[in-house]
């Protein structure tokens, strides 16, 4: 399967489709609004949804939310009306799994498989080709597919039937927005403290709690880097998603109710558009300080 359709190339995306067209996959993009400085090699651009469709073995999307799935997809001019049989579907975004069954249902009642994929990793692990991939749906369909998914991660992780990838996706960002709040109140305090936060970060590297994520926020914090990797308005989009799945599961998420808050109070100071781990500025501004003054 060699020849793809590649649709929404925001940060993710376009990492994605640019290890793709390195590796010698036929690509046809479309975005909504195109994005001038994405040149790909051999990579053509259609003029409509149903253009890169009609051209493509299998379909890839990787999209902001639910609602852009539900736009892109289901709309009128969208995938699934220009979807035929025998072509493969795969879902990059992160939304919420009954999306990614409703979907698997649509494209199956019209011979399409469908396979909901989304990643961890962010732009850097994107444009590497060093994502983490997971897979939900027919598992034959998954071996079909695995060397395109293998094209743009360093794993890939069959979780089991549709829906599966992004439970799976849900289950992992509850940890990663768990561990920026955890760095946020942890290094607030030690600068409330008066700890020097270089200190404080290596520290951190060492011990039996490090992880890449508190090593490279903390250490973005201490230099005031915001460049969005991941937009704030993304991670509050999952907190939303994931709140919403843990109640429909009657699972318990007090720590996450929390940490929406947090993330909440950085969206309402209008810092969205920044970098997820702006969510520990609110967390700043309570405490009174700046992580990285000492
Ligand atoms: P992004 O840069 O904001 O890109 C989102 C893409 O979706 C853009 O191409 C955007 O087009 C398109 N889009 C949004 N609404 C649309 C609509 N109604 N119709 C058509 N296209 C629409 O986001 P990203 O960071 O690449 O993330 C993409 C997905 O991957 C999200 O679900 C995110 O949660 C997930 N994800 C992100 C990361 C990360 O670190 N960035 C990591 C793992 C997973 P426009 O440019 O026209 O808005």
């Amino acid at each position: 399967m060699k020849t793809i359709a590649f649709i929404g190339l925001g940060i993710m995306g376009s990492g994605m489709a640019g290890n793709l067209a390195k590796k010698g996959f036929a690509l046809t993009l479309w975005d909504r609004s195109p994005k001038k400085s994405l040149e790909l090699p051999g990579a053509k651009r259609a003029g409509s949804i149903a253009e890169a469709v009609k051209a493509a073995e299998v379909v890839m999307y990787s999209l902001a939310d639910d609602r852009a799935v539900e736009e892109v997809v289901f709309g009128a001019d969208g995938v699934l009306a220009a979807s035929r049989r025998g072509q493969i579907v795969l879902d990059m975004s992160t939304v919420h799994p009954e999306t990614s069954k409703r979907q698997a249902k649509a494209f199956a009642d019209r011979g399409v498989e469908f396979l909901d994929t989304p990643v961890f990793g962010s732009k850097n692990e994107s444009a590497h080709a060093e994502l983490w991939v997971l897979a939900g749906g027919n598992r034959q369909t998954f071996e079909k597919v695995r060397p395109i998914l293998e094209a743009i991660g360093q794993t890939v992780n069959y979780m089991g039937p549709a829906g599966s990838g992004t439970s799976m996706k849900l289950v992992g960002n509850l940890v990663v927005a768990l561990q920026l709040q955890a760095v946020g109140e942890a290094m607030v305090l030690a600068s409330k403290a008066g700890l020097a936060s270089r200190d404080v970060l290596e520290v951190f590297k060492l011990t039996d709690f490090r992880s890449p994520i508190i090593s490279g926020v903390g250490a973005a914090l201490i230099e005031r880097k915001f460049d969005t990797n991941f937009a704030l308005k993304h991670l509050y989009k999952d907190a939303n998603l994931i709140c919403r799945f843990a109640e429909e599961l009657n699972s318990p998420a007090p720590a996450l109710a929390a940490v929406r808050e947090t993330i909440k109070t950085a969206m309402n100071q209008g810092w969205a558009e920044e970098n997820a781990s702006a969510m520990i500025k609110a967390l700043e501004l309570e405490g009174n300080v700046t992580i990285g003054e000492k």
